[in-house]
């Protein structure tokens, strides 16, 4: 089994698996209790923050959640309301995940104004370009720092200090999630999630600096600072720790893959990578094989087990805005495949890759003529 889908998700790593499995034998009591267990359990939580915020290199607070889909909820719902008084505009992508998009075309509902800018309309500067449309009315910028469908990566650090220079009290939130372990992450709020750094499912986490204020959007039993009440999941908890800290640092592997795979792919007819080259992190690379549907190819590739995924994962049938925030033309659109990598993948793994898809050309284009 050849698995190439590690932004939809990721194997949970040896480490997350028993630290989790000791968490549920050793360390059950509830971080609110009072007694010793209890006490033990909001220490390995405490423990598990700082391993966390480490990773990240910023001090501040963080809240542990069900995954990325609430965090971001929470930061973007949580900051909008603190914020409304002082204006109504938000400034986005329209690249974003759906769990940010959909947050924003609730906030409209709601009489947000929502500037939804495209990559396309300045791809050589597009931090620069956003923080162009800030202004003293602007309470938000919400940015993704790499996108899950195309690697695209935003310097988050450097969109960070622009869109300060443009207004100080600006909060900049962070969609951190495919950007996590793998590049350097800035923002008042950063959006992170575990089963992308070979962590659990259902445990992500929000981090918050400490000079800006959100709402919750649930209510409960005080824990989290009433931010995010409900007894925390420690096992969880402990797993994201283990993962982040089992994450390597030389990512140098990825480089390699992602070149030689673009190499491989290259001799193709009619394949074209999508990820733009130098804006793109290593380890996400879109291409489309012209003529043939993504659909048609990723269960072709099923075949061989070879798992990669058309487009993202998280659209469920929708259709994505991400292949029209970076002008592609409907045809390249409807062929688009998204490999994504993890540390086990092998130059070997790439080869059968282009091997596979060069098979799916030549069986699918063939035919379509024959057909036509
Ligand atoms: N943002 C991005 C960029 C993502 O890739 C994902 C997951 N596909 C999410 C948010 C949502 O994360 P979760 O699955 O933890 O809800």
């Amino acid at each position: 089994m050849i698995y190439l889908d590690n932004a939809a998700t990721t194997k949970p790593c040896d480490e997350a698996v028993q630290a989790a499995a000791q968490a549920a034998r050793l360390c059950f009591g509830n971080p609110s209790s009072l007694h010793r267990m209890g006490i033990q359990s909001e220490k390995l939580i405490n423990e598990a923050k700082s391993v966390i915020l480490k990773r990240l290199g910023l001090q501040g607070e963080l809240f542990f959640t069900s995954g990325a889909t609430e965090s971001n909820n929470l930061a973007l719902r949580g900051a909008a309301q603190a914020y409304k008084r002082r204006g109504n505009k938000i400034i986005t992508t329209a690249m974003e995940h759906p769990s940010v998009a959909r947050t924003m075309d609730e906030l409209e509902k709601e009489g947000f104004e929502i500037v939804r800018l495209s990559p396309k309309d300045c791809l050589e500067d597009f931090e620069a370009y956003m923080a162009d449309s800030v202004d003293e009315r602007t309470i938000m910028v919400s940015c993704m720092a790499v996108n899950n469908e195309n690697g695209f990566k935003t310097d988050s650090e450097r969109l960070y200090k622009l869109v300060k220079q443009k207004n100080k009290d600006t909060v900049v939130h962070t969609d951190g999630v495919q950007g996590f372990c793998k590049t350097a992450l800035k923002g008042d709020l950063i959006s992170l999630s575990a089963h992308k750094v070979h962590g659990f499912k259902g445990i992500g986490a929000l981090y918050k600096s400490d000079n800006v204020r959100i709402l919750p959007l649930v209510f409960g039993g005080g824990q989290q600072k009433n931010i995010r009440p409900g007894t925390e999941p420690v096992e969880l908890v402990a797993s994201f720790a283990a993962a982040v800290k089992a994450y390597p640092c030389d990512l140098s592997h990825f480089d390699e893959l992602k070149n030689h795979l673009c190499e491989r792919l290259s001799r193709l007819e009619d394949v074209y990578i999508n990820s733009i080259e130098n804006k793109s992190v290593p380890n996400i690379v879109s291409f489309s094989a012209m003529g043939v549907r993504s659909e048609i190819m990723l269960h072709a590739l099923e075949e061989k087990e070879i798992f990669v995924s058309s487009g993202s994962a998280c659209s469920k049938g929708r259709i994505s805005s991400v292949p029209d925030a970076f002008g592609l033309k409907a045809d390249r659109a409807d062929s688009t495949l998204r490999v994504s990598f993890c540390m086990e993948n092998t130059i070997e793994d790439t080869d059968k890759l282009a091997e596979e898809i060069e098979n799916g050309i030549l069986r699918f284009r063939r035919s379509k003529r024959c057909r036509a």
